[in-house]
């Protein structure tokens, strides 16, 4: 069989340029056979041993320096044997579980010529127990192409394994943070192709180099039929209910159970119709995607927002998964192919919906943020009176028992202010209600920069205002209540009033000992009937005796 193209790098299938063998049990240690055919399909080696062979051209420049790589596979021993021009024969194996120093990351295994004087002139391989020879990829590359091949390969799967560990632990941290279903789903989906990346690329035999061989080929198999479950289930489950008809759904969910069904068998077998299997699985799985892209479509048909976070973060994954199944990847990336491609369409899945869920996480807590804005606002309403804008009879009152209750602990002295204004009503059957809204507003102006840590105003309806205040006592109170009153009274209220003066009276009751609000209230009120029967624009003090005080309760 002819030798294809020219180039170093050389991609051998059976038949073109490998010929093959069969014995239908496993050959005895020295055994070659006799015959080798160079066309149509090897058959019967499952449990037996695959012999493949390639003849190298002579002449070929970079011959005596070559580096045969496989793809791993399910197989139980690989025993390479490169042949020379003097008929020597350099012999390297691998089984099952132990690897040695051959694999590579990227799913692969080296075997490196060793560099004699005379040319390379051929290269067998001898497979013990390989499940499908149909799976099987070899390449020929010159051997600093190699590793600059596996230092590739290495660093691209690095870094697709960081961006899916920076995607899980984020989702895991949000489904944790603000208990996300989704998020979960996706930290699991992402921890799933973290799982399936580092056993396909082998860079689990790093810690157990033990699972070389088909154990990983095996666990690969099933983990991403599983992370094909779970992204199936974390985009239909996290689609509004309403936004996705149930038969789609149904279709889409009962695709991924076949796919489960078929994985879960392919990932146990060691031998039996691989292929046929294989090509089944690939064709449910096109399906199920097809299902998710149109429920996602019909998602968004019908607007619902999450659709389009899914269709961006889907849409990279879709195509690259749809396109393996079209076109031939394996010698994309260094050999990693497809599943390079698929690594990273899943690091792009994960940081695209990790993003969207932040945006949508952060929209949340703005419009919540405004809600409890807009809440304590009209909280803070309630307890105000719309007109003059100080605290309303609700407002003081919730005050005021904190007031009393920190003079009560001082043992400070407290006093209520009753402040009625003068002949108020005159004033409205005068100038109109309007006119005496502007008055009350102005005599509130007056009132509210006495508000302090000491001090609660509040207009207790009407025309009447209120002040409580802890820790004056006396004449200072007298002279307290005195000033605010004349404050009052210099009110210049322009021609609103005619330049009429409007004057109040203001009822003060002291409580030396702390006191109730009720009893405070009483004996302001009447100070204040006492101010106003004396001719108003004056103050009147009581001192409340406490006792009385209670007797009368
Ligand atoms: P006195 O000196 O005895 O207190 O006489 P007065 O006219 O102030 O007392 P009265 O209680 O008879 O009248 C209070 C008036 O206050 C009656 C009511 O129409 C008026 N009033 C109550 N609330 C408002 C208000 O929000 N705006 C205006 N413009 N008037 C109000
Ligand atoms: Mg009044
Ligand atoms: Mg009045």
């Amino acid at each position: 069989m002819g030798w294809p193209g020219a180039g170093l790098a050389e991609v051998l299938r059976i038949g073109r340029p490998l010929c093959h063998s069969v014995s239908a049990v496993v050959a005895g240690k020295d055994a070659v056979p006799a015959r080798f055919k160079c066309e149509g399909d090897p058959e019967g080696y499952q449990k037996g041993t695959l012999w493949l062979r390639a003849a190298l051209p002579s002449g070929r420049d970079g011959q005596d320096d070559l580096s045969l790589i496989v793809h791993s596979s399910r197989f139980d021993r690989l025993l390479v044997t490169f042949s020379y021009a003097d008929g020597a024969r350099e012999q390297q194996d691998v089984r099952s579980g132990d690897f040695g120093t051959h694999w590579r990351a990227g799913g692969q295994l080296a075997f490196r010529a060793p560099h004699r004087d005379v040319p390379l002139t051929g290269v067998t391989m001898r497979f013990d127990k390989v499940a499908s020879a149909d799976l099987l990829r070899m390449r020929l590359v010159g051997r600093g192409e190699e590793s600059t091949q596996t230092t590739g390969l290495a660093t691209s799967i690095g870094a697709a394994l960081v961006l899916l560990l920076a995607g899980a632990i984020y989702n895991a941290s949000l489904a944790v943070a603000v208990r996300r279903q989704f998020s979960a789903w996706q930290a699991a989906w992402a921890a799933c192709m973290i799982a399936w990346g580092a056993c396909w690329s082998q860079l689990h035999l790093f810690f157990f180099p033990g699972m070389a061989g088909a154990l990983s080929a095996q666990i690969c198999t099933g983990l991403s039929c599983l992370a094909i479950a779970l992204a199936t289930l974390s985009a239909v489950t996290a689609l509004d209910a309403g936004s996705v008809s149930p038969w789609l759904r149904r279709t889409a969910l009962g695709l991924t159970a076949i796919v489960v069904a078929l994985g879960v068998p392919l990932s146990m077998m060691r031998s039996g119709p691989f292929a046929a299997l294989g090509a089944v699985l690939g064709i449910v799985l096109l399906a199920n995607l097809v299902a998710v892209a149109c429920c996602i479509a019909q998602a968004w048909r019908r607007g619902s927002p999450e659709a389009r976070s899914f269709a961006g973060a889907w849409a990279v994954p879709m195509v690259v998964l749809a396109s393996t199944e079209f076109f031939d990847a394996d010698r994309m990336f260094w050999g990693g192919g497809s599943q390079i491609l698929v690594l990273f369409a899943a690091a792009w899945q994960t940081l695209w919906l990790s993003v969207a869920a932040s945006r949508s996480h952060a929209r949340l807590r703005i419009e919540r943020d405004m809600a409890r804005r807009a809440e304590a606002q009209a909280q803070e309403l309630a307890r105000r009176d719309a007109l003059t804008g100080l605290p309303n009879r609700r407002g003081f009152m919730e005050k005021v028992g904190s007031v009393l209750e920190r003079a009560r602990e001082r043992g400070e002295v407290v006093a209520l202010l009753l402040i009625d204004v003068d002949w108020f009503k005159s004033i409205n059957d005068v100038y109109g209600h309007d006119a005496g809204d502007v008055v009350l507003a102005a005599i509130a102006r007056r009132i509210a920069p006495h508000e302090d840590r000491n001090c609660t105003v509040a207009r207790l309806g009407g025309e009447e205002f209120a002040v409580m205040i802890a820790g004056l006592e006396g004449y200072d109170l007298v002279r307290f209540g005195d000033a605010l009153r004349q404050q009052i009274a210099a009110c210049d209220h322009g021609d609103i009033v005619g330049h009429r003066k409007v004057t109040v009276s203001i009822g003060i009751a002291e409580a030396l000992n702390g006191a109730e609000f009720r009893s405070l209230y009483r004996l302001a009120d009447e100070a204040l009937y006492e101010a106003k029967r004396q001719g108003r624009d004056q103050v009147a003090i009581r001192l409340l005796d406490e006792k009385a005080a209670m007797e009368a309760l």
